[in-house]
Order: C-alpha cells, then structure tokens, then sequence
C-alpha cells in the first residue's frame, strides 16, 4: 500500500512516498521556494529550478515525476491510498492520529492562534493534497499528541486558573520524533517498565523524559522557544527580560519575538547556527566553545531534572541533526555525569554507527544511544495503523 507523507510548511514542501508495510522508501525529495520568483523541486535524483507559485504546482510536479512510466513508482494516482500529514498543533483536541474532515478541517483551523506559523501552512498542505488526491483518505499526525500524556503538575503553569482554560499550558513538540526513537530505545531495553530521556537536537531542540512509554514531561511549552539553547531560540530566559525591553528599549512584542526566536541561542552566542562551524571555530574562539558549553549545560538541567522527575534513568537517547552528528555536543553532555550513572566510551563515540549507536562504556548504568529520527516514517506507520483497521 502506497502512502505519501507530507510535511508542508509555509514556503516548502516536503514529501515521501513509502511502500507499506514494508516501510521502503519509492520517493523523497521536496519543493522550496514557493510563491518567489524561482522556486526549487527535487524528488530522489531528479531536480528542477523553475516558478512554483503555490503548494497546488509542487503537488502537480509530485505527481507528474511519480506517474512518469520510466520512474515505475505508479501507474495511477490512485494507489496512493493515504496522505498523511504532519500537524505542528494539535491543542488539547487531538492525541491520537485523526483521519480529517470537515470537523478536523476547522478544529485545525480555530488551532491557528497557537501555531500561527505553522498549522495555517500544515492546512494549505491539506487542502492542496484533497484537491489533487481526492480517492486517498488524509491523515493527520501531531507533533504535540504524543505530549498529551505529560501529567497536569508537569502541564500547567503555575499562572491564574482562568488562563488554563483557556488553553494556556505545556504542549510541547517535536513529539513525532521523541515518540519514534523512545519507542526502539523501549524495544532494546526489552522491559515494560523504563525511564528514557530522547534529546532532539536538531535546529530547533527538545529534550523528553519519557515514562513508560508516554511523555512524562518535556522542554518544550506552550510555543517552541522554552527549554533548551537552540541554532536561533534562546531557550529557557527569565520572564523580566521581555518586560524590561518592553519598559527600558521601548520594544513592541514583534521584535521581542523576533530577536528570541531568530536571532538568539547559537546564532546569538557564537555567530552561527551550524555546529560544524561552530565546532571548528570553539578550537581557537572562545565565543564559541563557551556557547558549545552554555548548549550542554542547557541540556545537562534537563537530564537532571528529568532524571529527578522518574526517579531514574535506563536510557539516553541522541537524535536529530546535531545529536546524530556532533560527537563534541554529545561528549560535553555527557562528561561528569557519571554521579547519574552515565558514562560514554569516547571511542564507540566517535563511531556510533559502528556500535548499532551504543556508545555508552562498558559497566554504564544508563545506556546512552545515538538513534536517527524519521518523523516520515512515524507518520506513513501511524497512517498505515490508522486505516488498515
Ligand atoms: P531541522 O530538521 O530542525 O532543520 P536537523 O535535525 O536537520 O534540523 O539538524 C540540523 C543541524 O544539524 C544543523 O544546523 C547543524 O548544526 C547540525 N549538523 C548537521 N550535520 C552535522 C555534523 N556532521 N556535525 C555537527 N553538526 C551537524
């Protein structure tokens, strides 16, 4: 069963094409650039710099490139027999995967305030791919459901209650891919009872505490700027600053919102936001290597709050872009924790894919392990349950 995933954002589109159950990959690429000048599509080897105005023409070069006979991916749009979505946003109301409708179309819709930069986007992906594959059933996956289970002291703030009615507590995100390395890093430990923290660093980064099997809290909050130090957000910041650039500087909250979520965390502290740059620079920069080291005490806070939290630890996990590849990121926050039972083999650290990603030392309580993150196909397996039924 062929199921194309969509990732749909406000000038991109992303998109895979998986064979399920098999999981085989016949499609990936993506369509940037839309609504500018030129814009850019690629899917596997093929690529093409030419006007796509709008998300409905990167959809139609989609399907032009899958029907193409020399291709051999499909003979007919129709055995595309699900689309599923990636929705930043699902508020309260969605925990689980949800096949959308009408009802779905405007509970994601009355969601815009909370995620006004991506749910609108998520929507037009939507839309476009009913109007273009109007036989497959649309799916729609959360990155917030997976959250849904952080318990009420670990959700709310401690702000009046009237607030919290009216939906004002921690949502968190990133939870497609907390919810895919936590669940390999459950199947290794092979016990039904386990304590793992997932730390997603990519270049917007989270950490998990994952009791269980279900989200028991998260760095993440109401919006993805709280929590850890990331390529552009600042991560967690004292409330008074806002309130002093408001009163002192004479900021409106757009440019607050603007300098904390594009031009703070690395960018802010080590003037990049690649931690290949910045790994090189830390050698002779002590820009740099203080902000690689104000990263990991970010993360550090978490680990041991989490660690607090569950009343122990089984597993580690790395994943995303920086925690897959940066052995210094994962060496820094790893060091001097052995007090918490973690301790790296800095040689299986060097090379964690020559150890199945396993990289603690020998005789380290904590297992620490370098998993990569597919949020693609979390979706087409979580779509693939959802309409086999
Ligand atoms: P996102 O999906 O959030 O855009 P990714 O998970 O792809 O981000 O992570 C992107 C980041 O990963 C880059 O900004 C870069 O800092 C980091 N990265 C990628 N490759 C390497 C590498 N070989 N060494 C260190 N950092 C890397």
């Amino acid at each position: 069963m062929k199921i194309l995933v969509l990732n749909s954002g406000s000038s991109s589109l992303k998109f895979q094409v998986f064979d399920m159950p098999s999981a085989k990959v016949l499609v990936k690429g993506l369509a940037e650039r839309i609504g500018e000048k030129t814009g850019k599509f690629k899917a596997n080897d093929y690529v093409t710099e030419q006007s796509i105005p709008t998300h409905k023409e990167a959809l139609e070069l989609l399907t032009g490139y899958l029907l193409k006979p020399e291709n051999k991916i499909l003979k007919n749009k129709n055995e595309i027999v699900a689309v599923g979505h990636r929705v930043v946003h699902g508020g309260n109301t969605f925990v689980e995967p949800t096949i959308i409708n009408l009802e779905v179309k405007e509970k994601i819709k009355d969601l815009f305030s909370l995620a006004p930069l991506h749910n609108p986007a998520n929507l037009i992906g939507i839309e476009t791919a009913e109007a273009i594959f109007p036989q497959a059933r649309q799916v729609a996956i959360f990155d917030t459901a997976f959250h849904q289970t952080i318990p009420e002291k670990n959700h709310r703030y401690a702000i009046p209650e009237s607030f919290y009615r009216q939906g004002i507590r921690k949502y968190g995100f990133h939870g497609i891919s907390h919810q895919y390395v936590s669940r390999q890093a459950r199947q290794k430990l092979g016990k039904e009872h386990s304590k793992i923290i997932t730390l997603h660093l990519g270049n917007g980064a989270s950490a998990t505490a994952v009791l269980n099997g279900q989200s028991y809290d998260t760095s993440m909050g109401f919006g993805p700027m709280n929590g850890l130090i990331m390529g552009t957000r600042s991560g967690d910041i004292d409330q008074s600053i806002i309130f002093y650039l408001i009163e002192k500087e004479g900021m409106s909250p757009q440019e607050i919102q603007n300098i904390l979520n594009k031009q703070s965390g690395m960018l802010a502290l080590a003037g990049s936001n690649d931690f290949r740059d910045i790994e090189a620079a830390a050698k002779n920069d002590k820009k740099a290597l203080l902000a690689l080291e104000m990263y990991a005490a970010a993360i550090k806070k978490y680990v041991g709050n989490f660690t607090a939290q569950m009343n122990g630890l089984d597993a580690l996990v790395f994943t995303a872009g920086i925690g897959e590849n940066s052995e210094k990121v994962r060496e820094l926050v790893c060091s001097g924790m052995d007090y918490l039972g973690i301790n790296i083999d800095s040689d299986k650290n060097l090379h964690p894919r020559k150890h199945d990603g396993d990289i603690s030392a020998s005789g380290s309580k904590v297992k620490v392990w370098v998993i990569p993150t597919n949020e693609e196909l979390e979706i087409a397996q979580q779509t693939f349950d959802l309409i086999k039924k």
